[in-house]
């Protein structure tokens, strides 16, 4: 059975629903941006470096959200700085737990300018040794791939660092990954045994079409003064948006993978439009020079298996020509239907067939196990509250999957 909590029930209500709050949030600056926000709440400048130091402590080591929390800064500064800015987390509206311990989060944020709240949807996947949040960079997404449900929701606006990190920081409260929160200041906090471990760029949303808010938040990730994910413990899925594939590399340095799906440019022009911009050749050149490959530093190509669309033995040949010569690994997806999908998942043995075939070839190539289904958190199920689904297309939902369309 899987559980949904609605979050905004009373109780729950005074602990994660924020006052609402159009002031800037700390959450997500740079340090020179932070600096310039002491400033102008007043601190001078030769304090400035070593208050960004403690605040940076508190935000990403102790995981704290209320500035009374930040025990050595003084009493002035903390009411200063909480006039002007916020740490507040945004709201958590449901989080649901699968029956095989996925869990979602449903998060609103407060609009931008003169927007409207927005809704996203940020996945933990806990597994042996491991747990890797998938987060969110849009809401909605531009392109249309034809098999994704989130393509079929019109991108609303691009998430913020600060949005982009409230998932990794909500997560970790929710985890109890802040154990430290409460130790006294200037101890030293433990970085093992954490819940999330990875982080991985493949909810909502294109992220290298929100390049820099995305940059910078994954730098903030991966600071060692904060909260110290490793680079190779982030991975930025991009559907090939082949400029901002070399940015990526020369200026973030994470893990990447690609959408790819497809092996000829005719067939992935229909799987994943963005391939009539930037086609395989393109993408593929942007993969070879992508900084720091090895074999221990692999790209993931990530390969949905369609029925009877890109799952021949024709196809996994090509693949294997296609990737000569990258330190590749390549995750199979099956199929996730959603309503209105026009696809099939492939047979299991087309799968195994298939998966095989590239083994063999000297590949890594997994099949990945659909995670959270029942609770719509797997690949390409996403979507935001404002195109959530009606009941009778949830039943619909249910339907297909114990019609056994590619079954976990
Ligand atoms: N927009 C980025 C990040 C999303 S990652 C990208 O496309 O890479 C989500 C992954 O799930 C992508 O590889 C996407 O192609 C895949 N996906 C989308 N819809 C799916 C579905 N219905 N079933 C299985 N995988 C899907
Ligand atoms: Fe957007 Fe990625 Fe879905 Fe394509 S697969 S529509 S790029 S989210």
């Amino acid at each position: 059975m899987s559980l949904t909590l609605d979050l905004t029930s009373a109780e729950s209500r005074a602990a994660y629903r924020p006052a609402f709050s159009q002031k800037p949030s700390l959450v997500g600056m740079s340090r020179d941006e932070m600096a310039n926000a002491l400033g102008a709440a007043g601190v001078p400048e030769r304090q400035r470096r070593m208050r960004v130091q403690q605040l940076w402590h508190w935000l990403y080591v102790r995981g704290v959200a209320d500035f009374d929390e930040m025990r050595n800064v003084s009493k002035d500064l903390r009411a200063a700085l909480a006039t002007q800015f916020t740490i507040a987390r945004p709201e958590i509206v449901e989080e649901q737990i699968s029956n095989d311990g996925t869990r979602k989060w449903l998060l609103r944020f407060p609009p931008r300018g003169a927007g409207r709240p927005v809704e996203i949807e940020t996945v933990y996947i806990p597994e042996e040794g491991r747990g890797t949040l998938c987060i969110s960079s849009q809401v909605g997404c531009t392109l249309t791939c034809s098999f994704c449900h989130t393509g079929t929701q019109k991108l609303v606006r691009n998430l913020t660092s600060e949005e982009i990190l409230a998932q990794l920081l909500i997560a970790r409260d929710r985890l109890g990954d802040f154990p430290e929160r409460d130790t006294p200041a200037g101890a030293i906090v433990p970085s093992e045994g954490r819940k999330v471990t990875n982080i991985v760029m493949m909810g909502m949303g294109e992220p290298l079409y929100n390049f820099e808010e995305v940059k910078k938040a994954l730098l903030i990730a991966a600071d060692g003064d904060g909260l110290s994910l490793s680079k190779r413990r982030i991975t930025l899925s991009t559907s090939g948006l082949v400029p901002e594939i070399y940015r990526t590399g020369e200026e973030i340095g994470v893990m990447l993978a690609i959408s790819l799906h497809a092996v000829r440019d005719d067939l992935r022009d229909m799987l994943v439009p963005i391939n009539k911009k930037y086609p395989l050749k393109e993408l593929m050149d942007a993969c070879r020079a992508y900084p720091g490959l090895s074999n221990a530093r692999r790209i993931t190509f990530e390969y949905v298996m369609l029925r009877d669309v890109n799952d021949s033995l024709e196809d996994a040949k090509e693949l294997v020509r296609l990737l000569r010569g990258i330190p590749a690994k390549i995750n199979l997806i099956p199929f996730n239907p959603w309503p209105g999908s026009n696809y099939q998942c492939s047979e299991w043995e087309t799968i195994e067939a298939f998966a095989d075939y590239v083994n063999r070839a000297g590949y890594a190539s997994p099949i990945r196990t659909p995670r959270g289904r029942d609770i719509l958190a797997a690949c390409g199920q996403l979507k935001s509250e404002s195109e959530r689904m009606r009941k009778s297309d949830r039943l619909a939902l249910e339907a297909m999957m114990i019609a056994g369309h590619g079954e976990d």
